[in-house]
């Protein structure tokens, strides 16, 4: 059920109808709009008894939502999702595009800083890298955990790069939300139906990753998750899906992404390191990426990929990646969008 109030309602008036649902029981999730703010009500397991509601004052309409999925569908909120950093100029979702370089697995302060600082060169305006990594067996590098995230916090210090990183379980979850910008849930973590609670508890945007064999309504109901508990700044990102393929590491699965737009407001990205798993296929399809009207590219970039502790054969050199981005930069004005070089970050006020 979704509550539309009226385009001149007032703040205290949306108070007022969030206060009532609560009352009867429910959760309410005001989404404020261009035009007006839609209400979400969630925590129903039937039909909520719209009679009452539609008498509030401010109210225009009560409207059933048909899909599974609610939150995260256009038909509660029409405008497309723009996430902000504040006291930066970034965006996720907005006409910028959203860049998000950097290495699988953060190895070291030295490596770390090697690739940030030639990805931040290239107009980069987030770094990305892993300090707890799921990988398939558990004798492979596991990650650097906290020391990982520090080296992290020091390159957002440093460059004015915002931070990216995946949490795998409640426990990192939790130093993640302390260390980083954006939470990472990745693609085996999708159905991790407590983890995406938990970061619904926060306030943090969550770049969710498609799971290996998720279709689109799972995809989005794990999102409704994270919505449902009130964090509403979640990234979508399609990393490749398995099929029978056997020419690249997954499928990457391009044609979600209007599918995505008919459905949801959410901003979604697009990893072509993961979705290809070779160095040599990421390039064509980031261009691809931002052709299909992805909202930006999520891209491994190692200096010394043969060395990589993780993910070294799909990994982009810095000087490949610096050609990613003139080429998107290019692509980005023929489907009406900009690509942004640098991030500016707002002097600290004393
Ligand atoms: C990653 O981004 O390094 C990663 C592990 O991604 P995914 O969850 O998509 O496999
Ligand atoms: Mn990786």
């Amino acid at each position: 059920m979704l509550v539309v109030m009226k385009a001149q309602a007032t703040p205290e008036e949306i108070e007022a109808v969030c206060a009532y649902i609560e009352k009867l029981g429910f959760r309410a999730h005001p989404l404020p709009g261009a035009q007006r703010t839609a209400i979400g009500i969630t925590g129903n397991q039937g039909e909520v008894d719209r009679g009452n509601l539609e008498e509030l004052s401010g109210v225009a309409e009560v409207i059933r939502v048909s899909k599974a999925y609610k939150l995260a569908s256009r038909d509660v909120k029409e405008e497309d999702t723009i996430i902000k950093f504040p006291g930066t100029d970034a965006t996720i979702g907005g006409r910028d595009l959203a860049i998000v370089a950097g290495p699988c697995s953060i190895e070291s302060r030295e490596q770390a800083f090697a690739i940030a600082e030639q990805v931040a060169a290239s107009g980069a305006q987030f770094f990305r890298g892993g300090a707890y990594k799921p990988r398939t067996s558990p004798y492979a590098f596991q990650g650097m955990g906290l020391e990982g995230l520090k080296i992290m916090a020091e390159i957002r210090e440093h460059t004015g790069m915002r931070i990216v990183t995946e949490a795998l379980d409640s426990e990192s979850l939790e130093l993640v939300a302390e260390w980083a910008d954006v939470i990472q849930i990745g693609a085996r973590n999708m159905q991790n139906f407590s983890l995406l609670r938990q970061a619904g508890k926060l306030r943090k945007p969550v770049l969710l990753k498609r799971g290996l064999s998720a279709t689109l309504e799972e995809f989005l109901m794990s999102a409704e998750y994270v919505m449902s508990e009130g964090n509403y700044e979640v990234i979508l990102c399609e990393r490749g899906v398995r099929t029978f393929s056997d020419h690249a590491r997954n499928t990457l699965d391009l044609s979600i992404i209007p599918a995505i737009q008919r459905l949801s407001h959410l901003p979604i990205v697009v990893d072509p390191s993961h979705g290809t798993g070779r160095r040599d296929s990421v390039l064509p399809m980031a261009r691809a990426a931002v052709a299909a009207g992805a909202d930006g590219i999520l891209v491994e970039v190692h200096h010394q990929p043969e060395k990589a502790l993780s993910d070294g054969p799909q990994s982009i050199y810095p000087a490949q990646f610096a050609r990613m981005m003139d080429e998107a930069g290019q692509i980005a004005p023929i489907v009406g969008r900009h690509l942004p070089r640098g991030i500016h970050v707002a002097a600290a006020t004393a």
